[in-house]
């Protein structure tokens, strides 16, 4: 029986969010972490979701939905390049992966279901608004409705970095739960996967600069 299961990327973000949920649940024993291989173009995120949950001595799995690639394109999913820039810019657009996160989320209230867990604890952040529809909170309740009106007994899903940005989430690992800059050594930010991060995608773009506004060291190497 589990308390709660995470739907992990291996980002420092749902890193973050690992911890929050394991302080919240009592303990590394009352959650499961959740990752997905769905086609994304490197599997170095969930190399990363492997090392910290054996590390942390979390349940965790990982769903093979590889097969997506072929009906769900995007920017991660198929050869054409990232874009550069903020998560805000237009051409962010080109990373949406279409309707990932209510099939990532659908699996893990299945997933909750099975293992009586009662939350779900979804990474969904103030930075992603603009470009991701799926992050925002008008979705999370409309799916919340959704799970209680199709299930007997409904997880939640809970977001609660639903008004964070990046630099509020990296704040509240090392204020509040104990992590230090170097932990993140540990997660795997850039849309690119290779040898070192890139520096200049969306994601690196806003994991260097929450590291910056916190005037902290990013422990990652960078290109
Ligand atoms: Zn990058």
């Amino acid at each position: 029986m589990k308390k709660a299961v995470i739907i992990y990327s291996g980002g420092m973000d749902s890193f973050t969010l690992l911890h929050h949920a394991i302080k919240d649940s009592g303990g590394t024993e009352h959650v499961a972490a959740l990752s997905f291989d769905y086609g994304q173009k490197h599997k170095k995120e969930l190399h990363y979701a492997i090392k910290t949950c054996v590390n942390l001595g979390v349940t965790h799995r990982i769903i093979r939905l590889h097969d997506l690639q072929d009906i769900l394109k995007s920017a991660l999913t198929t050869s054409s390049p990232v874009p550069e820039g903020h998560y805000t810019d237009e051409n962010m657009k080109l990373t949406v992966v279409p309707n990932r996160n209510m099939i990532m989320l659908s699996m893990a209230a299945g997933y909750a279901i099975t293992a009586k867990a009662s939350r779900i604890y979804y990474g969904a952040q103030a930075g992603d608004y603009p470009i991701y529809p799926d992050c925002r909170k008008e979705f999370v309740d409309a799916l919340n409705v959704a799970l209680d009106k199709g299930n007997y007994d409904a997880p939640r899903i809970v977001t609660p970095f639903i008004h964070f940005f990046k630099q509020d989430i990296l704040r509240h690992g090392i204020n509040n739960l104990a992590l230090t800059p170097h932990d993140y050594i540990d997660t795997w930010t850039c849309y690119n996967g290779r040898k070192k991060a890139c520096g200049v995608c969306g994601s690196c773009t806003e994991r260097l600069e929450a590291f910056e506004a916190m005037h902290l060291i990013d422990p990652l190497e960078y290109e």
